[in-house]
């Protein structure tokens, strides 16, 4: 049996926070292997999201710079809402012989209300989150007081890596350099492929 993490996220674009990340998350909680999970339409941002195909372009570059890192594109091909709670019963129906844990940042569990989320810890071994700045695991665990196996949530205490996909998105629209916040594949990769570029400011015409 192996243990899998599951990270989810809209990768859009994937950045070295995200790989600091899954890669803290190995080494503390010794799992045998990462696999991104690149949402399809993510059920909280249904604003811009880029080609799916790109974004998994991207996440399987980056993945190669790690041996324990994988890309898992079960919610990104369907184009529709995917909950996390399904595709980890789905993930478990297709790969009885792996046990699953779940990885995502302080701010998407605080933030936003998860369909089953009950179920979902139910499913898991540990259903990790990560620190963010301005962000309280105790205030976390208040809020969720009386939840079934609570103690399934774990803290994951990650140095801070200034980068969020936000940023490199308004940088690339404004042809500035992304260098040394993403691996250098994926900069060279976003920067021929011109993508996010359109995203620029709009000039009026006068
Ligand atoms: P955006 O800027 O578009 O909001 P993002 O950078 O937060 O995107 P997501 O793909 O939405 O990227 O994030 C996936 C997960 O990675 C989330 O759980 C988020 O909290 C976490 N994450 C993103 N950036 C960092 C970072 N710099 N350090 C630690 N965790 C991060």
């Amino acid at each position: 049996m192996s243990h899998i993490l599951l990270f989810g996220g809209s990768f859009n674009p994937v950045h070295n926070g995200h790989l600091r990340l899954a890669v803290e998350a190995l080494e503390q909680f010794r799992f045998d292997q990462v696999w991104m999970l690149p949402s399809g339409t993510p059920p909280h941002r249904r604003a811009y999201t880029q080609d799916p195909q790109q974004r998994l372009t991207m996440l399987h570059m980056a993945c190669q710079c790690h041996p324990q890192l994988a890309v898992c594109d079960f919610e990104i091909g369907t184009g529709k809402t995917n909950y996390t709670v399904d595709t980890i019963h789905q993930l478990r129906g297709l790969w009885p012989q792996h046990q699953f844990s779940f990885l995502t940042g302080m701010d998407v569990v605080y933030d936003y209300s998860w369909k089953g989320f009950d179920q979902i810890l139910a499913q898991l071994e540990h259903f990790l989150v990560a620190s963010r700045p301005g962000y309280s695991f105790e205030k976390l665990l208040d809020k969720l007081a009386g939840t079934p196996n609570m103690e399934r949530i774990q803290w994951l205490e990650v140095p801070l890596h200034e980068v969020s996909s936000s940023m490199i998105r308004e940088r690339l629209s404004q042809g500035r350099s992304i260098h040394f916040w993403v691996p250098e594949a994926v900069r060279v990769y976003a920067e021929e492929q011109g993508i996010y570029r359109h995203r620029g400011p709009i000039v009026e015409s006068v």
